[in-house]
Parts: C-alpha cells; sequence; structure tokens
C-alpha cells in the first residue's frame, strides 16, 4: 500500500465509522480541532488506561495528579514559555499566509511569493480571568501539562512520602496555536498529552534518561507498534527546548515521514529552580548525608495522546483479500480495540434468536465495551467489526437456540469456536485479559 494512500484510508475510516471528526463541522469546521466520536473517545480512553496502569498502576515509585489548564500567570513566567515559548515565523509578502521558518525555503510554498525576515511567534493560547480583559485579568492555557507537577512537587512529596527517585503521572488537554497545523490530528491547537515528570539525584539522571527510553519504546510495541517501525533520534544542540540538556525523541514512521510520537527529556533542575525563584517558596531537598540542600532533576517522558493514537490506527491497519474480497482490519491490541466483543444474531428477523443475543449481552457486567449489533447480514456486520478492530464477534444461530452454544469469531484468523453460553464471559475475559 502507497504510504500516502494509508493516511487518506485512515481520515475516512475514522469519518466513516465515528472514530474522528473535524470540530465545529456543521460551522465549517475550526482548523486544528477535532472531535472524537464514538469509538474515538474509547480508543483514546484505552490509551490513557494502558499508560497509566503501565505507570501508576504497575510501579511503586509514580504516583498520579490531575491540575487545572488555567494557572497564575507567574507560572508561565518562571517555565520560561512567557518569554521562550515560541516558533520563528516568516509572512508570504504576497498572500500574506504565515509559515514556520524551519518548514519554508526562500518563497512562500503556496503562491511562490517573497518572504518577509523571520518574527518570534509565542504559541500560548491567552485568555481572561474575571470581568475586566486587561494586562492584570490575562491567563494562557497550559500548552504542556508539565508545569502542573512542578508546582504541586511539594504537596506530592508531603502526601504521598515518595523519596527520590519517584515519579508524578499526568495527562490531560494541551493548547497550541500552531501555525503549521496538519497531517490529521498529528498537529492540533488543542490536544491531550500523557507526561510523566521523574524527580531523581542528578548525578543518576543520565542513566534514568536511558531507562525511560527503553521503558516508553517497549510500552508502544508492547500495545502492537511494530519495532521496525520506531526510531529514537537525539535532539542535536539547536533544537533542545530552553529547558533542557538532552533529549531523545521517539519517532514514528508516519506516512509523511518519520515524526515525533514522544519526547523524553533531561529537563535538569531548571523547572524546580525556576520555581523557587519566582514563587519564594523554596521546592529544594534535604540530603540527609551532607545536610546540604540540592534541586532533583527531571527526566520528562512527554507524549501526544493524539499521536499515539494516530500512530495505532495506521500501524493497525490492514487490507487483505479473503474469498475474492477485500477486508479490511484494524489489528489493534485487544486492550486499545473500542469494542471488544461484539454480539450478533444470524437472522435479525427471528425474535427468538435476536432476544437470546440481546440477553447474552447483559451476561457483561460493563467492565469492557460490549456491543449488541443487528442492522445487516451478518457478513457485513463481520465486515463492520473488522473494520473497527473488534477482537471477538459471537454470533446466536439457530441451533444456539437448541444447544445453548454461541460461535465466538476471532478477528485476526477468522477463526470460529463454538462455546456453551455459560463459559462464554470466563472465555472472553480470560481472551482479554
Ligand atoms: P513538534 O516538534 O512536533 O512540534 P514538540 O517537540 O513541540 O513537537 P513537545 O513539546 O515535546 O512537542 O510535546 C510533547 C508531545 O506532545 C509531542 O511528542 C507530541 O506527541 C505532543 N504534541 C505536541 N504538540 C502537539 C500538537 N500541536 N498536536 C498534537 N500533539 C502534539
Amino acid at each position: 500500500m502507497e504510504q500516502n494512500d494509508i493516511m487518506e484510508k485512515i481520515v475516512s475510516l475514522c469519518k466513516r465509522r465515528g472514530f474522528i471528526f473535524p470540530g465545529s463541522q456543521i460551522y465549517g469546521g475550526l482548523s486544528g480541532t477535532w472531535d472524537f466520536g464514538p469509538l474515538g473517545v474509547e480508543l483514546k480512553k484505552n490509551i490513557k488506561k494502558s499508560w497509566w496502569r503501565a505507570l501508576v498502576y504497575q510501579r511503586d515509585d509514580i504516583v498520579g495528579l490531575d491540575t487545572s489548564i488555567i494557572m497564575n500567570p507567574s507560572v508561565w513566567e518562571a517555565s520560561g514559555h512567557i518569554q521562550g515559548f515560541s516558533d520563528l515565523l516568516v509572512d508570504c509578502k504576497e498572500c500574506k499566509k504565515r509559515f514556520r521558518e524551519d518548514i519554508v525555503k526562500q518563497t512562500c510554498p503556496e503562491c511562490k511569493g517573497a518572504l518577509t525576515q523571520s518574527k518570534q511567534f509565542n504559541l500560548m493560547f491567552k485568555t481572561f480571568v474575571g470581568s475586566v480583559e486587561d494586562s492584570t485579568s490575562t491567563v494562557y492555557l497550559r500548552p504542556e501539562t508539565a508545569q502542573g507537577i512542578f508546582v504541586n512537587f511539594k504537596n506530592i512529596l508531603t502526601t504521598s512520602r515518595k523519596k527520590l527517585p519517584f515519579g508524578i503521572a499526568q495527562y490531560g488537554k494541551a493548547f497550541r496555536n500552531e501555525i503549521t497545523i496538519g497531517n490529521f490530528i498529528f498537529r492540533s491547537r488543542e490536544f491531550e498529552q500523557m507526561e510523566l515528570e521523574f524527580f531523581v539525584q542528578p548525578g543518576e539522571a543520565q542513566r534514568w534518561h536511558q531507562y525511560w527510553i527503553q521503558e516508553r519504546l517497549l510500552w508502544y510495541q508492547r500495545l502492537g507498534i511494530k519495532k521496525e517501525h520506531l526510531i529514537v533520534r537525539q535532539h542535536e544542540k539547536k533544537e533542545l527546548a530552553h529547558y533542557a540538556k538532552d533529549c531523545y525523541d521517539i519517532e514514528y514512521f508516519f506516512p509523511m515521514g518519520p515524526s515525533e510520537l514522544e519526547g523524553i527529556a533531561n529537563r535538569t533542575d531548571f523547572d524546580l529552580r525556576q520555581h523557587s525563584k519566582i514563587s519564594g517558596n523554596d521546592l529544594s531537598l534535604l540530603d540527609e548525608k551532607t545536610n546540604t540542600k540540592f534541586f532533583p532533576y527531571v527526566i520528562e517522558p512527554s507524549g501526544g495522546v493524539d499521536r499515539a493514537l494516530l500512530a495505532f490506527l495506521i500501524d493497525a491497519y490492514s487490507e487483505e483479500i479473503v474469498r475474492g474480497e477485500k477486508r479490511v482490519v484494524l489489528r489493534l491490541h485487544p486492550s486499545l480495540a473500542p469494542v471488544k466483543v461484539a454480539i450478533l444474531p444470524l437472522l435479525r428477523n427471528r425474535p427468538d434468536i435476536v432476544e437470546l443475543a440481546k440477553n447474552i449481552k447483559n451476561i457483561f457486567p460493563g467492565n469492557y465495551y460490549v456491543v449488541y449489533d443487528d442492522t445487516g447480514s451478518i457478513g457485513r456486520l463481520y465486515r463492520r467489526q473488522d473494520e473497527i478492530g473488534t477482537p471477538y464477534c459471537v454470533t446466536v444461530d439457530v441451533q444456539s437456540l437448541e444447544d445453548k452454544k454461541i460461535t465466538v469469531r476471532d478477528r485476526d484468523t477468522m477463526q470460529q469456536e463454538r462455546i456453551h453460553i455459560e463459559n462464554l464471559k470466563e472465555y472472553l475475559d480470560k481472551k482479554l485479559e
């Protein structure tokens, strides 16, 4: 399959099946915003759940947090975002369009007009708190979730009684007034991040940095992304963000070329030191051995939920010919699949079969998403479930009325197994574990 084709196919599948729609679509949209439909919201939730499970539930050295999107503006002064979170932009003198300097050559990519000198453009969205709209009430929508973690460092330390090395994990919305958006949900203006700030002794930062690069790579692989579709790239000195001493990107081979999925930075003690200085609250720790104060270093794996979602979709997408017909399958990892099980009646005009199928759905208490569908012929229903990545379909037929057995069909192998209804839940629970 051509690489460009695959993006088009994913965009169309997402729209057709209810994963992702353009934001505010009935008003002509708002560029850089996307809405997640019934399947998209499930996939997104499952990604965040898997991340949380791997970082918070399966370890003892990380706790979770959920902080405000709007913060005291001093936070962004201390973090350097007011001064330094900007892109160099150029304007086209002819068509007046604006571009990031690093992605254009000498002339405008749209009309070939001459470009202006570049100037800095801050990426933070501004708004106001309260009823007066002036500089004293200006606040920002957070461009990263990380600062909520740094300003709560002492709160977490005293309430969770953690000792170095330990981490704080948070996912949530972030906003950037990106100038060049595109490649579907790869770069948008409102997106979600999953960020871990892992606090370590300064002398151990390098070792933990390498550790987290490997951990994060394995996370993507465990959830089904092919190893050969991921690479790790170290940032050049000139690329480093103002707070970073060293940074590695985990890149995925997206159709437009290898691009960042997640950045893993050594933020040093920059943020804790800055917040101590600007807020006047000392965020340093005491080294009990030497009785001196020090600021921990921070290793930060920072990934995008939306970018991960796009990579998971692209990697899972496959087309094959089965009995002369094209079969589209999303081979999503079962823990990511939006729908885990679909219950399908073989004959939708037989009330007894329909009733049994609906009753079977009630066996599942809601631990995972199970749907009932009778809106097409069985062939069509299977195709629909394959296309949205449902790992198991359960089919109820005439025979089921007699022997209380149903057929479980595996999405990947298409193999079918006859299972007694009594054993179905346990059978699927085990498969989906
Ligand atoms: P890029 O170089 O692609 O603009 P970045 O280096 O600015 O990204 P970071 O500041 O490291 O990104 O943010 C961490 C993660 O947040 C990124 O790896 C990406 O997954 C996600 N992310 C950042 N900006 C966007 C965006 N505009 N849309 C979607 N996801 C984003």
